[in-house]
């Protein structure tokens, strides 16, 4: 054997975990990029650091347990402000932690190399890298859920902006509008994103029941009336599609991207989403590009694969980007 060899890549499965405020998913994805085994588990209500850190640990080692390959190094994907090249969570309100170094203590605990990642640009690492965006040099994926948040890859390279970049759904569209979470008023994220249609068609019509006395409706639900000629749900449809074409017109303009990725909540949709959104944005495009816009091919599960993805590229250190 030649010592002047580079090792070659460890061959063994790597962990991708997606921490979200209801759910911990994990996936144990070999090198080949099969999915060998999966776990869901309820995130623990207490926001404090650590009784999250401890579920996560918890489902890594039971995942781990299922796999009979070494598992050589672990992805894990979370919302909030994330500076990925330090592996701390700045901010993830919903899970509690703040400047929280993740993967150092999630690394300790486990014995693994620990990548951390935010949720929406691993997720957009996966639609880049094996989904439908695979090849793009230009793309902007966003989620449009319980808030709205971009991943964006320019020229070739995921932009990170030392974990504040991506923040689509708190660009202002409505500045008399109502107030945002993050206290600005009129974001995006407080008309288009899953979360706001639901909750705007029950401001309109008194209440967001099933004929049947089910409590909530999805945003689904919502366009599903709009297409059956409900007008409150045309209506509230429509702003949210509008409100849409006009922040990623914005973006498109920034970035340059020639595709634009639509996932979460909203997007299933499907048609009644990415036809409207397409025309809307092409209003407000003169001489850019125009982006095709299509439906994320990955569903609920490309933030696991993303984080699998930072896990094996933080392996064999090789950027992701
Ligand atoms: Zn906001």
């Amino acid at each position: 054997m030649t010592t002047n060899q580079p090792a070659a890549p460890p061959a063994g499965p790597v962990l991708g975990v997606d921490v979200g405020g209801t759910l911990i998913k994990a996936a144990a994805v070999a090198a080949d990029g099969e999915v060998v085994a999966r776990l869901e588990r309820p995130t623990p209500p207490a926001r404090d650091p650590d009784t999250v850190l401890s579920a996560v640990g918890s489902v890594v080692e039971t995942l781990r347990a299922q796999v009979p390959d070494r598992v050589e190094a672990l992805g894990v994907a979370v919302p909030g402000i994330i500076d990925e090249a330090r592996g701390v969570a700045v901010m993830a309100a919903n899970l509690g932690w703040r400047d929280t170094p993740v993967a150092d203590l999630l690394s300790a605990a486990t014995g693994l190399p620990v990548a951390l990642g935010h949720d929406v640009r691993a997720a957009c690492v996966a639609e880049w890298r094996l989904g439908v965006a695979k090849g793009g040099s230009d793309v902007l994926l966003a989620t449009l859920g319980t808030g709205i948040g971009a991943g964006v890859v320019s020229g070739g390279r995921l932009l990170v902006g030392s974990g504040y970049a991506g923040q689509l759904g708190h660009t202002v569209v409505d500045p008399d509008g109502q107030r945002c979470s993050c206290g600005q008023r009129g974001c995006l994220a407080t008309i288009a994103s899953a979360t706001a249609v639901v909750r705007r068609y029950a401001e309109r019509t008194g209440g967001a029941e099933h004929p049947d006395g089910t409590p909530a409706l999805s945003a689904r639900d919502v366009a599903q009336r709009a297409r059956a000629g409900d007008p409150a749900a045309a209506a509230v449809w429509a702003d949210a599609v509008g409100a849409l074409g006009r922040s990623l017109a914005i973006a498109v303009t920034v970035f340059g991207s020639e595709l634009v990725v639509l996932g979460g909540g909203l997007a299933l949709a499907g048609d009644q989403l990415i036809g409207p959104v397409q025309d809307s944005l092409d209003e407000w495009l003169t001489f850019q590009r125009r982006p095709r816009v299509v439906r994320a091919a990955m569903g609920a599960e490309s933030g696991v694969l993303g984080a699998a993805l930072l896990g094996r590229a933080a392996l064999e250190e090789t950027p992701v980007t």
